[in-house]
């Protein structure tokens, strides 16, 4: 075998998490060397592709789940400010990428769409109005409005009104500066400007194989997909953005902090429309409430999405279960990730989650008809030949040992890093690709720490002038802030404020 190469840092995976990773580093240090290594012939090829995930850039706008009400009847926003600043953070790289002129257009892959919540019943609009006397206190959500007008829904939601009995109980929030975001493009303008800086590469077709310890750092084993031959890299940090399958790689490496850890892998599916005349009728991405116990990521959703210029509905998600950790994966994934330090966490978890394991075989079992029916709630006269069911991405959930009950499962997202700093991993899901940007930070600042605040401290300064706790709490910060992302990012018009619908 040759000898190693050396660069300083491998990333695992081409998503959206190692390609923000990627940029930001060589930001920081222009002279940092780096390599991306991914399975697949492109980037964005699992759950950062398009169609894999809903695109919405999630702000704490309309997923109810981010404001859980209390048995007193007290809403809890602490959850949805703090995404909604995660967000800003994400929105300030992407405008100081866009500000300099070699990243390319900003349209490719954000766009303005209304983020609307809508609840069906007494208590749903007892609860939407609790969550929006709370929230729109917040200046995070002062635009907030909140109606119980049908005549004002059918000009918020106009294809979702007609076919309803007037004895329908409804309310709705709008906030008209939400956004769908193509993922998929944006992790690939993210490789493109990577690649066109010194000592970086992104090698496609390639698997990361295994790990292990050299020194302070790592060697990573790296495979040929197409033709089986295999090289060695030598790097100083290794970051697991491998989306699913950052779980086995992180096991592989050894490190005690992977201790305990287990995924549980949960597929999904879309209706897709792309009947213009149907399309045309809906502006807006519109959340509602989960059914009583049914995990968190089910909340369906009617969207708007905008993939290459090119507008389309996207409803679901329904869930499934798979034991594949990728949507490319293997059905050994599952059973391959048991260890002895998590086999007790996953059996507590499977004791302990007997309604989600109910919820996902009822959403298997579902017909199409049955699906359409979830359809019809948001859309009533919804035609079945208008819509075809795809395959979404797969979301690996966190199972982690706890003290009380063995184990538990987790829906965020957590980043797992070598006490040294040298190796990094991020498991789980959701809100994901929106708080990329945060994560990230977080990374540097947990395995990077001397640099974080020694010579990258002015550089992260410039890029980032306001991050999230500040902009939680400071109103005046928070407006300029955000009123310069949007129209840095043409979300709105520099004149107006008002968004510019694409
Ligand atoms: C159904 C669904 C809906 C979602 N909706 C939203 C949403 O609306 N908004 C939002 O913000 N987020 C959403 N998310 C979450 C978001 O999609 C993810 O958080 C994000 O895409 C994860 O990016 P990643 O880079 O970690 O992983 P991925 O995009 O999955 O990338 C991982 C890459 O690693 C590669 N890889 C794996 N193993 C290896 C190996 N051994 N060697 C080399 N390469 C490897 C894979 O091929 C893949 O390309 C959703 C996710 C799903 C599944």
């Amino acid at each position: 075998m040759a000898h190693n190469e050396a660069v300083d840092v491998v990333l695992v995976g081409a998503g959206i998490m190692s390609a923000t990773l990627a940029v930001l580093l060589k930001e920081l240090d222009p002279a940092i060397k780096l390599e991306v290594v991914e399975l697949m012939d492109s980037g964005a090829a699992e759950s950062s592709n398009p169609w894999n995930n809903a695109g919405t850039g999630h702000a704490g706008l309309c997923e109810l789940n981010y404001t859980p009400q209390a048995a007193d009847g007290t809403v809890d926003i602490k959850k949805a400010v703090h995404i909604n600043t995660q967000f800003e953070v994400s929105k300030q790289f992407w405008s100081y990428l866009t500000k300099k002129g070699t990243f390319g257009s900003c349209k490719s892959f954000i766009s303005p769409v209304p983020h609307l919540s809508f609840v069906q019943g007494d208590s749903g609009v007892s609860f939407l109005k609790s969550r929006f006397d709370v929230l729109s206190k917040h200046h995070a959500f002062a635009d907030m409005e909140y109606t119980e007008d049908k005549a004002k829904m059918a000009e918020w939601m106009p294809l979702m009104m007609p076919g309803r009995s007037p004895d329908e109980v409804l309310a709705a929030t709008r906030v008209m500066n939400g956004t769908d975001v193509n993922f998929g493009a944006l992790t690939n303008q993210l490789l493109k400007h990577l690649t066109s800086a010194p000592d970086t590469q992104v090698k496609y077709c390639k698997r990361v194989t295994g790990l292990k310890r050299n020194g302070s750092g790592w060697t990573v084993s790296i495979k040929d997909v197409n033709n089986g031959n295999t090289r060695e890299v030598d790097a100083k940090f290794v970051f697991l953005g491998a989306g699913g399958a950052a779980l086995p790689l992180l096991q592989a490496s050894g490190i005690e902090e992977s201790k305990g850890f287990g995924g549980f892998p949960i597929s999904g599916q879309w209706l897709r429309c792309d009947n213009p005349e149907v399309v045309k009728q809906h502006q807006a991405k519109v959340y509602s409430q989960a059914a009583v116990g049914s995990p968190p990521m089910s909340v369906p959703h009617l969207d708007t999405r905008v993939v290459d210029g090119k507008k389309s509905l996207l409803f679901g998600p329904y869930a499934g279960f798979t034991t594949k950790f990728l949507k490319h994966g293997s059905f050994m994934d599952l059973p391959l990730s048991v260890r002895a330090g998590n086999i007790g966490p996953m059996l507590a978890v499977a004791k302990n989650n007997m309604d989600l394991t109910k919820y996902l075989v009822s959403e298997v079992m579902q017909s199409m008809e049955q699906r359409l029916d979830s359809l019809r709630r948001f859309y009533p006269e919804a035609k079945a030949e208008d819509w075809r069911l795809e395959v979404a991405g797969q979301r690996v959930q966190i199972i982690k040992k706890d003290p009380k009950k063995g184990g538990i499962l987790q829906f965020g997202t957590e980043l797992v890093s070598a006490k040294d700093g040298s190796l990094a991993a991020l498991l789980g899901a959701s809100p994901g690709a929106s708080v990329t940007v945060s994560i990230m930070l977080e990374l540097i600042e947990k395995c990077f720490p001397a640099k974080a605040k020694g010579e990258w401290a002015g550089k992260l300064a410039e890029i980032f002038p306001a991050r999230e706790k500040v902009l939680e709490t400071d109103a005046a910060l928070y407006r300029k802030i955000n009123t310069q992302n949007n129209i840095a990012l043409e979300l709105v018009e520099e004149s107006s404020e008002t968004p510019s619908y694409a």
